[in-house]
Parts: structure tokens; sequence; C-alpha cells
């Protein structure tokens, strides 16, 4: 049987890997030149930047991708960062959290003043919900009881109360801290699937969990280096990638999919997963077809600007992520999902790979992939809004660290919503697909299957389970149970 994967992502990458070792043959099809999606990396001089993603968590994910059918090993070697992030505030106040329950709590005691058991208790009560709603809400199709139903529901329902089911992660986290700091460190866990924490159910806090409790790791060799294991195990199963060849067309009759039409001509087969935009998947590809329209129709995440900076200086006081906060954080998620434009004072991130990648920058130098979060594209003037924030963001660091940074740019590029939505293909530049702004967000992801067309999955970002790697991933384990009953494989 044949199988067809639109998009190179790490979410169809994951696909097409899953499909072969069931015995599919299977043909990836990618619009760009390149495979990854949105990790992929980029080199401006003597400096190499990860474009995209840059915490990674849940490496086992990967792990366990790589060694499926194992025959030849692939390299794939990460350590995790003894800081997961450096946190910056505009009365001079600094924070470096270390990862691991007990340390953070040390760390947010004596910098915050939180209390310890406190914060431990809170971190512990994360653990749990985390461990709770995995294996039936993230590892598995909601929409397919099949899944989800089994004894694991009761010891997910047996938490209901500890969720913060009906508060915003900004209302747990009020009643939880005495620090305001703290709670703006934790609130910014939602924009990790691009939400707002003042809307976020407050169950979206075991996002926090990932990076404060276990910890991020760094791939050896960057980001890129996860596109690069999977390519390399996908090629090794024998899967076929097909550069430069946008789909166009997902065919069907009688209700079951019968292939895909993409630039050179035509694929038929007895399946089709679509890593693309789930939103342009039905626009683009489906034209006559009606797609589930509530689901289509909620708001989106945000989308990113992000400056590439080759900064020829070395600064102690950063380490491999650091934020920058704003001072009105809710006015900032409230320009970006309402007013769709950018505050003044905007919370910055700065991710350098070049502290633990040595080679990614030239001795006494550092590459600065430097993001804000931005609206999606409303038809505002990019141009504009990046010159306008650049300033703002040289700014806020000058000030914070205490030198003008402009000078020190020796290597420059940036990505706008734009630019985002041409080379991802992502609906006006989002990220992450809806965003998860209520309580019912997760019920309003697109399943990872269609109930109206036989033969066609989805894995990525855009449907369930959600934003991020190790969610892709999962999209991808998802689409590989339903593919094994539908097609009765063992
Ligand atoms: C700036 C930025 C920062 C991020 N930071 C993080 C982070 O720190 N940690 C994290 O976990 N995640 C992060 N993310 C999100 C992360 O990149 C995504 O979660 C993940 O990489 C998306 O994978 P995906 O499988 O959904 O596919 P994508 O990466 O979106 O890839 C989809 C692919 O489909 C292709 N395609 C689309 N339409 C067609 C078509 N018609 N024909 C052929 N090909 C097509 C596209 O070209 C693309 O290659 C970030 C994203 C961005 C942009």
């Amino acid at each position: 049987m044949k199988a067809a994967i639109i998009g190179s992502g790490i979410g169809g990458m994951a696909t097409a890997i899953r499909l072969a070792s069931l015995g599919f043959e299977t043909h990836v099809f990618e619009q760009n030149s390149f495979y990854g999606g949105k990790i992929n990396s980029k080199q401006l001089g003597a400096y190499r930047f990860d474009r995209g993603p840059s915490v990674f968590t849940e490496p086992h994910l990967i792990d366990e991708l790589l060694q499926l059918n194992a025959s030849e090993r692939i390299n794939f070697d990460y350590n995790k960062l003894p800081i997961s992030c450096c946190y910056f505030f505009e009365d001079g106040t600094k924070v470096s959290l270390p990862s691991g329950s007990d340390a953070v709590a040390e760390a947010l005691s004596n910098e915050l003043g939180e209390n310890r058991s406190k914060v431990l208790k809170f971190l512990e009560r994360l653990e749990k919900n985390y461990n709770a709603v995995y294996p039936v809400f993230i590892k598995v199709s909601l929409h397919r009881v099949g899944h989800w139903l089994n004894s694991n529901i009761f010891k997910a329902i047996k938490r209901l109360p500890f969720y913060g089911l009906f508060s915003t992660m900004n209302g747990v986290n009020t009643s939880t801290f005495n620090n305001k700091k703290t709670v703006q460190i934790f609130n910014r866990f939602a924009t990790y699937n691009g939400s707002d924490p003042y809307k976020s159910p407050g169950m979206f806090n075991i996002i926090a969990h990932l990076e404060l409790n276990v910890g991020p790791f760094m791939p050896k060799g960057g980001m890129v280096a996860i596109s690069d294991a999977v390519y390399k195990k996908a090629v090794e199963m024998g899967v076929d990638f097909h550069f430069n060849t946008r789909v166009e067309e997902i065919m069907h009759e009688k209700g079951r999919v019968t292939g895909i039409k993409h630039k050179r001509g035509i694929l038929n087969c007895d399946l089709v997963t679509s890593n693309m935009d789930v939103h342009f998947t039905y626009e683009k590809l489906l034209p006559a077809f009606t797609g589930p329209s509530k689901v289509l129709s909620q708001e989106k995440s945000t989308s990113a600007i992000v400056f590439y900076w080759g900064i020829k200086k070395s600064f102690d006081a950063l380490d491999v992520h650091n934020i920058f906060f704003s001072e009105t954080y809710e006015d900032e998620f409230n320009q970006l999902f309402v007013k769709k434009t950018l505050i003044d004072d905007p919370t910055v991130y700065i991710h350098i790979s070049s502290k633990v990648e040595k080679e990614d920058a030239p001795l006494g130098c550092e590459n600065w992939f430097v993001m804000i979060n931005a609206p999606v594209d409303d038809g505002q003037d990019w141009e504009v809004q990046k010159k306008r924030v650049r300033a703002n963001i040289l700014k806020k660091l000058g000030r914070i660290l205490n030198q003008d940074i402009e000078p020190l740019i020796e290597e420059e590029e940036n990505l706008d919503p734009v630019m985002m939505q041409r080379m991802y293909s992502g609906k006006n530049g989002s990220i992450y697909g809806n965003a998860s702004n209520s309580t019912m967000a997760s019920f309003y992801r697109h399943p990872n299957f269609s109930s109206s067309l036989k033969g066609l999955y989805f894995a990525g970002v855009t449907v369930h389970p959600g934003g991020g790697i190790p969610l892709a991933l999962n999209s991808a384990a998802i689409v590989q149970r339903c593919v094994q009953n539908d097609f009765s494989i063992r």
C-alpha cells in the first residue's frame, strides 16, 4: 500500500517513519527545497542560527522514533541544560532558574521570596497533573473512544479538582505565588503554544512541568540536529522525499482518498497524511469539501518576529535561554490578540546556542536569536512594525544589559508573520494553529483523521494534541495507531 505525506515538518517526517514501519511505500512531498519545516537552520557569515524552535523537551520521543525497526544507530545526542532560563526584569532583578523541583524552589525562594515548600507543592501538583493527563489527552486520539477509554481515564478524573479547569493560568498562578515576578514566570508558559495566560485555562500550567521539573535539553549540533536525525531515519526506512513539490489537491472518490495532485503530477495512493496547516489543507487542497467550520474558525495562536543577530561580543550575564520581561504583560497579550499589534515594551526572548555549541559563532562572539511574540497577519505593515520593534528591543536590551547593542551586530536577518506563512504555510503566520484561549480549546483542535474522508489523516501542531515539537511527535504516533486500526494492521 502507498502513503503520501504532505509536508516534511517534524510531524510529517515522524509519520512517514511510522507508516514505513507498517510496510507502506511512503512518499513525502515538500514545497521547500529543505526538510524539517520550521526546524531548519541558516548560516549568516560565520554565525549559524536555528531559525525556528529553540526549546527542546521530551527528547525520549525522538529516541523512541529513531529506535523504530532499529537497524543502524543514528547519532542523536543531547545534554540537559543546567539553567532552564534567565529572567530579566526592568527593575534590575535577574533570576537564573535551574531545573529540578528542589533547585527551582530554592531559587524562587532566594531570589523572589517565595515560600519554598509552597513552590515544591505546586511543582509536584503540575507533575501529577501531567502524568494523569498524558495517557488520555496527549498520547492518544481524543476522538476515538477506544483510545482513551481505559483505566487511565479514572486516574485523570480523580485529579479533576487540581487542574484549575475553571480558572485561567494567571488565576491559578496569582493564587499560588506571592511575588508578581513569579506569576509572570509561570504565566509565560502559555506562549509555548501561542496562547494568552490571562485566558488560557489553568490546566495548561502543566507545560511548566517539562521545563522546570525535568528541564530543557540541547541537541548536539543545535535544534537542526533533530530534523537531520529524523530525516536520516526516514531515508533509512525507505521513505521517498520529493522536494520543491507543492501538493495542490487531495483527490478523493466516493468518500475515500485516492491520491494527491502535486506540482509535477499525480500520485495514486491508499492514504494521505497532511502535515500542512489543517486550515489550508481544507481551503487549498480540498476546496469543494466543507471542513469542520467550528474547529477551523477558532482564534489563531500568536506568530512571531525574529531577528537573527551575529553579535561580536560575548555576554557573561546571558545563558542559552533568556527572557527580558515586559512591565505590562497583560497589556502585551491584549495587544497581541485583541488589537493585533505590538506594545512598545515587548517581552524579548534571546536564544544563544553558541553558549554550548561553540562552532555556531566565532570566538568571543554570539549568535543571538531574538524573538518577540507577534499577532497573526491581519494586513499590518510588517516592514514598519519590524523597524519600530527593532528599535524598541535595542532600547530595552541596552537599558538592562547596560550596553549599546546595535554597533555589535555584524550579521542580520529577520522573520515576520507574512514570511512565516509563505515559508511554512501556517494560517496568517500563526505558529501553532488554534490558540488555547478557552476551557474548551483542546476539544476544538482538529482530530488526527477525517471522519468524512476515509484515508485522510493529520499530523503536526495545528491538530490534536497541540503545539510544540513533543506534541507534533505525539500526533504522528496517534496517526500510526489510527491507521493500524483502519487498515487492520497489527
Ligand atoms: C520562531 C519559532 C519558534 C518556535 N519555538 C519552539 C520551541 O522553542 N519549542 C518547540 O517545541 N516548538 C517551537 N516552535 C514550534 C515548532 O516549530 C513546531 O511545533 C514544529 O516544528 C512544527 O512541526 P509541524 O510538524 O507542525 O510542521 P511544520 O514545521 O509547520 O512543517 C510543515 C511543512 O509542510 C510543508 N507544506 C505546507 N504546505 C505544503 C504543500 N501544499 N505541499 C508540500 N509541502 C507543504 C511546509 O513547507 C513545511 O515544511 C517554534 C516555531 C517558530 C516558528
